[in-house]
């Protein structure tokens, strides 16, 4: 028996009191007595979380039986109270059952009836006690949660990120004000409604739902950047993954958006002063390069064999200097959306033809092979005659550049579906596999020592991959190290016809 579980017996007999202390301590449990109703309430103020059991005779001078039971139920309504009643008092015991007591025992009684009345109450006491604790338990983890819920919910508030949280349907179960301000909506609008609801940007509505879809364990997130406003002022880039619960199935989208006009702008101001000096430095270094083309050419007098040398090598790097000029003004243009300005109707392998005619002179010094084959009638597109130059131009240098002499440099034109296909393709030194898919970043140059001779800016299939994508086309590579390399480009006919 727990011995902090106290019995309290108050009654006005001596013998009494004893023999029920003497009987219930044996079997371990902790007794308290009091010889009167008053002094009997006093112990229970005293100890009121540790008395569980009152064993109270209803006859007693002073205070009865009768007016203790009703301070005790006031007191705390769980006590259990045992009245002790005697053969005459068997209604009084009636009456107090009525009252609340919990059991009654009348006298004379054996210890082994003690025993069991006072076993079955402390029963009682103990079911009650756990269904209070558990009670006490729930109510505790409620509180909990809805702390943790409101915890979570200021957090996401105060969040300078927007956050935009869908269910399995595509309904918004979550938002924030900074989504709500970052979308130019209310949250009211947001919240509880369909994302075709809501009028959310095509775009991102569209991740969503296909983010929703996807059935693929892999699949982690998407990232894009959108732009908002009525001309389009506003930019944000939006991180949209899946949530899924512990056996893999889909419970949801959670979106993070993030402002980024002022990096944009910045961006901006930063492609600005850069076509501004490469502008500026572009006439100077031009007039330079002339000027060694003429004293090199012997207009201004003799040259010696030495200087020759080095004045040629100064050209060298001149020309290496308008070749960077000439690409950051192309990446200038392209990130200003200058660069593919003006479409027309274009014979695609006459463009090729001149391209190739003027790197006639470049693969020969090389004792380079360059070809190039198209079927005798190839459908003319819409497309900007400069940009096509410009693709040609640096796929077939690349090539020329990246192919050790006496190799081979083809460039072949053809239809491919609804795609016309300008392949260019070279024996030369290869891409390793790792750096396939890097080559199309700015300034991306692959480190080896065979590149380490070659000059080059790292820019020219960044332009190339920009333009393609400013005609609704698309590029591919396929090398192989030490036997060479193909570029596959393809430009949809649908792009072809509108323009
Ligand atoms: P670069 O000015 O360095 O040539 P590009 O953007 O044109 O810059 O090319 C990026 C890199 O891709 C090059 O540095 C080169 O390592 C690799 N590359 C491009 N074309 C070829 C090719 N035909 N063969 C082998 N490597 C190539």
């Amino acid at each position: 028996m727990p011995d902090q579980v106290h019995i309290l017996v108050i009654d006005d007999e001596q013998i009494m009191r004893d023999g029920c202390s003497r009987i219930l301590s044996k079997d371990g449990w902790s007794v308290l007595t009091a010889e009167n109703g008053k002094k009997g309430l006093e112990e229970i103020q005293r100890h009121p979380e540790n008395i569980d059991v009152i064993l109270l005779d209803l006859m007693m001078p002073g205070m009865s039986g009768m007016e203790v039971l009703d301070q005790v139920r006031k007191i705390d309504p769980n006590l259990l109270v045992i009245v002790i009643t005697g053969y005459a008092t068997v209604e009084s015991a009636v009456e107090a059952m009525k009252k609340g007591a919990y059991d009654f025992i009348p006298k004379p009684f054996t210890p082994d009836q003690l025993r069991i009345v006072v076993k079955r109450a402390w029963e009682r006491r103990s079911l009650q006690k756990e269904a209070e604790f558990l009670r006490k338990e729930r109510e505790r983890s409620l509180r909990d949660i809805a702390t943790e819920k409101s915890k979570i919910k200021t957090i996401i508030n105060c969040m300078g990120d927007g956050v935009l949280v869908c269910d399995r349907d595509g309904c918004i179960v979550l938002t924030n004000p900074a989504a709500s301000r970052m979308l130019m909506t209310s949250e009211t609008s947001l919240l509880g409604n369909s994302l075709s609801q809501c009028h959310l940007n095509s775009e991102l509505s569209r991740t969503i739902e296909e983010s929703l879809q996807v059935k693929d364990i892999g699949y982690t997130s998407v990232s894009q950047e959108l732009s908002l406003g009525e001309s389009q002022e506003f930019f944000l880039r939006a991180h949209t993954a899946q949530v899924r619960n512990d056996v893999g199935e889909t419970m949801g989208s959670v979106t993070v958006l993030q402002d980024i006009s002022h990096l944009k702008e910045l961006d901006k101001m930063k492609s600005e002063f850069i076509a501004m000096v490469t502008h500026e430095l572009r006439a100077p270094i031009a007039a330079v390069e002339q000027q060694l083309t003429v004293i090199l050419n012997k207009m201004a007098g003799d040259v010696t064999e030495k200087q020759e040398q080095l004045l040629s090598r100064a050209k060298e790097r001149t020309k290496g200097l308008l070749d960077l000029i000439k690409d950051l003004l192309d990446i200038s243009k392209i990130e200003a959306g200058k660069m593919v300005q003006y479409k027309e109707p274009l014979a695609l392998q006459e463009v090729i033809q001149r391209v190739v005619d003027l790197m006639k002179v470049e693969a020969e010094y090389k004792k380079i092979d360059l070809r190039f084959t198209a079927p005798s009638k190839v459908p003319s597109i819409n497309a900007d005659r400069n940009s096509m130059e410009g693709i040609l131009t640096n796929l077939i240098s690349n090539a020329i550049k990246y192919t050790p002499e006496g190799g081979k440099v083809w460039v072949n034109l053809g239809e491919e579906g609804g795609f016309l296909k300008v392949t260019v393709s070279d024996t030369g030194i290869g891409i390793k596999k790792e750096d396939v898919s890097r080559i199309f970043d700015k300034f991306y140059r692959v480190k080896t020592s065979e590149t380490r001779q070659i000059i080059g800016t790292g820019l020219g299939l960044s332009i190339v991959k920009s333009i393609v994508d400013a005609h609704l086309g698309s590029i591919s590579v396929e090398s192989e190290e030490g036997k060479g390399t193909t570029f596959n480009v393809l430009l949809p006919k649908e792009s072809i016809q509108t323009a």
